[in-house]
């Protein structure tokens, strides 16, 4: 292959939007937001309305930015994508409220990391689909009211608690993502290895289902790198002990806990003693960011009853203790 053929290969990220579920009926798990979402979204249409304003909160990787694009779908509407950070000044935000047409969807990914300006010109175009363009600086400047088309806005968040309480309660509605059980996950590959034209057996999909951290994304990830093992090192059947080989390769151990989990939990029983230690301590034992440690790590080893969070700081369970090898002391909550 040479470079021209490499560059029309699908990127990884091509892939994973190849992987997107594009409509309700092939959106796996979370049965729940399902239910809550379709009603909101009959009930609107019922009516002839643009659907009350979304927040969907969770984890990275658990479908916030597909179903936000199932939204527009199911609606007929189009969607027009941003995020928080991207909307640093009003005017970035102005524009784009500007150009909505009636009934489009505008999603905001990372919505809680939106600059106060732009934030506070949101609260007004999600309750009266009005902006106030402020023209001029200082004493002459003056702000003109500027009548957007009613849109409706889906938020995602992987933490909702830092939304600002008048952001948070213009949202008609919260979607709270739940991790996937091992089952869901399963149905996710099978839904992949087909639309990547794979043989895909089920006890090597039951494997791959088990370790990847409860998270749609992860698991499609995974089946991508054992499926490159199974093509480069056996014979191209993902058997259990294929992707067995595989994970290991790739440092996901028997739960699912990656390096960066378990660098987290060694820290924490190691230098720690098992805590009570803040976030952002224990971020600097890893090198990491504490918002990186706080909303990826942290979510699930508190789902795999890992670690708990209390008002004193982190702390490992019994259950850590055992899985990095160590007799966990009398004290360890269990
Ligand atoms: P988020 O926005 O929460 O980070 P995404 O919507 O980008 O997550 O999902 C990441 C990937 O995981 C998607 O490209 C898709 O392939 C897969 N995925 C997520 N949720 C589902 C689901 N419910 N069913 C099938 N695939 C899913």
């Amino acid at each position: 292959h040479g470079p021209l053929s490499a560059l029309a290969e699908p990127t990884e990220r091509d892939v994973e939007s190849t992987l997107r579920p594009r409509r309700m009926t092939e959106f796996v798990g979370q049965p729940r937001v399902r239910e809550q979402l379709e009603l909101v979204l009959r009930g609107a249409q019922m009516r002839g309305q643009p659907p009350d304003h979304v927040l969907l909160s969770g984890p990275p990787g658990l479908g916030k930015t597909s179903l936000s694009m199932i939204i527009a779908a199911e609606l007929g509407s189009s969607i027009r994508i941003t995020s928080g950070p991207a909307l640093e000044r009003a005017g970035d935000l102005a524009a784009m409220l500007s150009n909505l047409v009636e009934g489009d969807v505008l999603f905001i990914d990372e919505i809680h990391r939106i600059a106060r300006p732009a934030e506070e010109m949101l609260y007004l175009a999600m309750e009266d689909f009005r902006v106030d363009v402020v023209v001029g600086k200082g004493p002459g400047a003056t702000s003109i009211p500027l009548e957007i088309a009613p849109f409706t806005l889906v938020g995602a968040t992987t933490r909702s608690g830092s939304l600002t309480g008048p952001l948070r309660d213009r949202f008609g509605f919260t979607g709270h993502m739940e991790f996937y059980t091992p089952e869901e996950l399963q149905q996710v590959l099978h839904r992949s290895a087909s639309i990547l034209g794979m043989d895909l057996p089920g006890d090597g999909a039951a494997e791959i289902a088990r370790r990847s951290r409860g998270t749609p994304r992860i698991a499609n990830r995974l089946l991508r790198r054992v499926r490159d093992y199974a093509e480069v090192r056996a014979d191209g059947v993902i058997s259990t002990d294929v992707a067995r080989a595989a994970l290991a390769v790739y440092d996901v151990d028997d739960l699912g806990l990656d390096r960066l989990d378990r660098a987290v939990l060694n820290a924490l029983v190691r230098s720690f003693h098992g805590g009570p230690v803040g976030v952002a301590t224990l971020a600097v034992a890893v090198g990491e960011e504490p918002t990186t440690v706080e909303e990826v790590c942290e979510p699930f080893l508190v789902r795999a009853g890992m670690l708990a969070r209390t008002p004193r700081g982190r702390v490992a369970t019994a259950a850590a203790w055992q899985h990095m090898g160590l007799t966990p002391p009398a004290e360890a909550p269990g």
